[in-house]
Order: structure tokens, then C-alpha cells, then sequence
């Protein structure tokens, strides 16, 4: 006889286990017990459903690393005992957290799906109630008795995206993220239809689990009429390791003596420098311009199509371990799990 396929689903938070407070009207987090009573749908899945909810769920706003590790302990200790993984979380951090999980899971060979909603489960308009139960499905899933996906993604408003290629870009519709430079890895329809190539292939190499993450980053987001006040502030700042800089387009930046001497003083002192553009679709090319051909000069690294959400986390998870400066730059620019192109 075969084991009903078993599904942990994580609750941290968010919109999607929040009630309206009678008297404020503000959304508060409610208990996750409620949750199944709010959903009698999920008695009906030929799913074994278990449950882990955080004593506190928090509104995603109050994300952190901690929570992060938190969430990769749990899964870890419950990996082997489950087909597949469900995180309730909001969607403000969504992007961020799937990101940081992608990282932190290396050889994941089973699905993490994280989903929230717009609209709080009690209420009669809830996008929370499909987001969940197909969530639900698709970390069931399994052909020939192996999972479908294999990865950390965002199942949110009828699409499955790969979650470190996610950020969320609309706070009113349900349609709340996209994936501008990766394919949806599924739609839901009358039927899931998987993108198969889209997705990550499973290895056959053992989960490891990271917990240790480094926040000594900053971030520089450039425009037209930047200070070298402002800019000199944050690269000194102490105890920064790494700033990400946004830059305009395929990578650029302004030529001007001061901002160059600037970069170039961090990286001397031994401060990573990753470009990541301000577009949301396209990626970064140092070279392709005189105003970008100044950055890779000085050692700054180019980051592709990573979105804003992978660099900070991917920066976090690369400082957080005993690497080498070189090591970090050589895997920053390495796609370690189907993060960049
Ligand atoms: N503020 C909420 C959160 O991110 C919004 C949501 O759940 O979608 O926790």
C-alpha cells in the first residue's frame, strides 16, 4: 500500500491568517487553528495536512534573517518526513523570504511553496482560499511517484513562479508578482500545467542547511544629483561588508571622478561591490557602455538579472559563511539555484 503523500504547511504571518480588529478596523494575526475551520476544503484533500504555526505570526513587514533561520531549521527538521512544504507568510517580504530560503536549502529535492493572499480568509472575496489550496496540490504533486517541483517558489493569483526570481509589484490586484526575466514554472487552470523545462532538476545529493546569514550590507540606489556626502556616508559605514549599488539600465553609472574614487576606495578596503539595475526586466552588462566600463575597471561585480530581493539575501547568505573575498565574488556571479541567467 502506498503512504498518502504528506504536506507540512507553515504558518509565519500575514494578511492571509489576519482578522479585522471590530473596534480599530486595523488587521491583526489571528490564531491558525482557525484557519481549517475558516477552510473546510482542506478536509478534503487526499493530502495528509499537518500543521506548525510560529507562536507569533507577524505581518511580513517585521521579516528578519532570524525568522529565516528559523524557517530553514524547521523545514530541516521536518524534511524527512514530509513530501512537501507550504509557508503561509504575507506578501509585502514574500519575495525576500523565498529568496533567502533558495539559498539556504542547497540540494532541495522536494517543494517549498510560500503564499499569502490580498485579502484576509475571512473575508467573503478572499484570494486566500485558491492560493492555499493549490498551493497545497502543487506541493503534493508527484509523477511516478517523485516530486514535480524540486525548489523554493511563490504560488500566488494562478501562477507558480521560482521564488528567487519574484518581487511583488502591485499592493492592490491579486495578481501581486512577477518574474520578469523567468518563466512561470506552472498555471493554474482547469488543470496545473507545469513549465517542465522551466523547472530546477533534482540532484541526488543530500539537503544542506545554512543558518547563518550576515546583514552587514548596504544599499545605493543611484539617480541623477546623488551627493558624495551621501554616497562617502554609506560606504563608510561601519562594519559594511558588501553594498549592492542600483545603477541605471544595462549597469551604468555616472563617470564622475568622485563617485569612481569613491567605489574604488570601498573595494580597496575590501568592500564588495554588486551593480544591479533599477530595471525590472534586462540585466546588468559591465562594458557595454563607457559608463559602466569605469565599474568593472575598479572590481565592482556585475549582477546580471538578479533581482533586488536574491542580491540582498544572496549577499547575506554568502557573507554569512567563512569565504574568501574572491570566493564570494566568483559565487555572486555563479548561478547557485536557478537565481540569474
Ligand atoms: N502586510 C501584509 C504582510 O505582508 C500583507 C500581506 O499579507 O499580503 O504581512
Amino acid at each position: 500500500m502506498s503512504k498518502k503523500t504528506s504536506v507540512l504547511l507553515i504558518y509565519t504571518g500575514g494578511t492571509i491568517g489576519m482578522m479585522q480588529d471590530a473596534r480599530s478596523g486595523e488587521l491583526r494575526p489571528f490564531d491558525f487553528k482557525t484557519l481549517t475551520q475558516q477552510i473546510p476544503e482542506l478536509n478534503k484533500f487526499d493530502i495528509e495536512l499537518s500543521s506548525f504555526s510560529f507562536n507569533e505570526p507577524i505581518d511580513s513587514s517585521n521579516m528578519n534573517p532570524e525568522v529565516w533561520i528559523e524557517l530553514a531549521s524547521t523545514i530541516k527538521e521536518n524534511y524527512d518526513h514530509f513530501d512537501g512544504f507550504v509557508v503561509l507568510h504575507g506578501s509585502d517580504t514574500m519575495s525576500f523570504t523565498a529568496s533567502a530560503l533558495s539559498f539556504m536549502l542547497e540540494n532541495l529535492n522536494k517543494p517549498v511553496v510560500l503564499t499569502g493572499s490580498q485579502l484576509p480568509i475571512g473575508i467573503i472575496r478572499t484570494d486566500g482560499k485558491e492560493n492555499l489550496i493549490t498551493a497545497i496540490e502543487i506541493a503534493g504533486a508527484k509523477i511516478k511517484n517523485k516530486p514535480v517541483v524540486t525548489e523554493v517558489c511563490i504560488y500566488f493569483e494562478y501562477k507558480l513562479y521560482r521564488g528567487n526570481r519574484t518581487f511583488k509589484y502591485n499592493s492592490q490586484h491579486f495578481d501581486a508578482f512577477k518574474s520578469p526575466n523567468y518563466p512561470a514554472l506552472a498555471e493554474a487552470g482547469v488543470n496545473i500545467s507545469y513549465n517542465k523545462n522551466a523547472l530546477l532538476k533534482p540532484n541526488k545529493k543530500a539537503l544542506r542547511v545554512y543558518t547563518q546569514l550576515s546583514n552587514d550590507i548596504a544599499i545605493l540606489k543611484l539617480f541623477p544629483g546623488i551627493s558624495k556626502k551621501i554616497t562617502s556616508a554609506i560606504l563608510n559605514s561601519p562594519g559594511l561588508k558588501a553594498v549592492i549599488i542600483e545603477t541605471f539600465g544595462a549597469g551604468n553609472a555616472s563617470t564622475q571622478d568622485w563617485f569612481t574614487n569613491e567605489l574604488k576606495a570601498a573595494i580597496n578596503k575590501g568592500i564588495i561591490v554588486l551593480n544591479i539595475t533599477q530595471c525590472l526586466e534586462g540585466k546588468v552588462i559591465q562594458g557595454m557602455y563607457e559608463t559602466s566600463s569605469h565599474l568593472k575597471k575598479i572590481g565592482a561585480v556585475g549582477g546580471s538579472d538578479l533581482t533586488f530581493e536574491s542580491a540582498v539575501t544572496k549577499l547575506m547568505f554568502l557573507l554569512g559563511q567563512k569565504l574568501s573575498n574572491k570566493q564570494i565574488v566568483k559565487q555572486l556571479t555563479t548561478n547557485l539555484r536557478g537565481e540569474m541567467s
